[in-house]
């Protein structure tokens, strides 16, 4: 496939967009800190995937970890260098070997056997895998990630882990649309993130991966370090 000019300026353009909305969220929440935005990648192919990198955006989200393995291969294969390939979606312990060695952090850690894995895995590997943990603070049970109250066992649990670097905390609003609600979540995982790294000053626990395409104004505003945003970087493109 060859990609038009049209589409390259387009998707220069939304990078460029994006950016500045980012920082106008940070200017107005009257923050000096750096939010790094996490160019989420899964809507489209290897190609496209490439031209957000030539964009300048060099850190990449992904949420199927074979889809990592994929690209990984492609951009090895055309002679690109790698962006930072961060896993965002749920990681089954079957493909943790594999991906992370390509992979920058991992998101999405969501319980205590996955961890026994990673652990395992990084080891093995010779790496120190930065991760997060996700928590739903969301009233919905069937969403993912952790439910706050058991943090305290995964934390106690992280402090044994060598090949582990825990960073800190990520979470998903209820509607991704922003508003109220989704302000209110974004604070209580800022809270969360709060008290543990006040309980365990061994750990890192400053990040917070949080706010997508229709909430990271109100993931900035209640302190998001990373966000994560897809849709709004591949509008008007026509995705392959
Ligand atoms: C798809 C996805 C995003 C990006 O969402 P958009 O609404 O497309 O910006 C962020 N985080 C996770 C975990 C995702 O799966």
């Amino acid at each position: 496939m060859v990609l038009s000019q049209e589409t390259q300026d387009r998707i220069q353009a939304n990078w460029r967009e994006v950016q500045s909305q980012v920082d106008a969220a940070i200017a107005s929440s009257g923050r000096s800190d750096a939010v790094r935005i996490v160019g989420v990648t899964k809507y489209v192919g290897p190609e496209l995937t490439s031209l957000l990198v030539q964009a300048g955006c060099e850190l990449l989200g992904e949420n199927r970890p074979q889809v990592i393995w994929e690209k990984h291969a492609w951009f090895e294969e055309q002679g690109l260098t790698q962006p930072q390939w961060d896993m965002i979606g749920h990681l089954q312990r079957n493909k943790a070997r594999r991906t992370l060695p390509l992979i920058g952090w991992l998101h999405s850690v969501d319980s205590p056997r996955l961890v026994n894995t990673l652990q395992a895995e990084a080891e093995r590997a010779g790496i120190v895998l930065p991760i997060l943990i996700e928590v739903n603070v969301t009233s919905d049970q069937e969403k993912t990630g952790l439910q706050p109250d058991a943090l305290p066992a995964i934390l106690d649990q992280l402090g044994q882990c060598e090949s582990l670097a825990p960073r800190g905390l990520m979470a998903m609003s209820s509607h991704f649309s922003g508003g109220d609600q989704a302000r209110r979540e974004f604070a209580s995982v800022r809270e969360l993130r709060d008290q543990y790294s006040q309980r365990y000053p061994d750990l890192e626990l400053s990040e917070l991966s949080m706010g997508m395409s229709g909430d990271f104004r109100e993931a900035i505003a209640e302190g998001a370090t990373l966000v994560r945003i897809g849709s709004s970087l591949w509008e008007g493109i026509e995705r392959t």
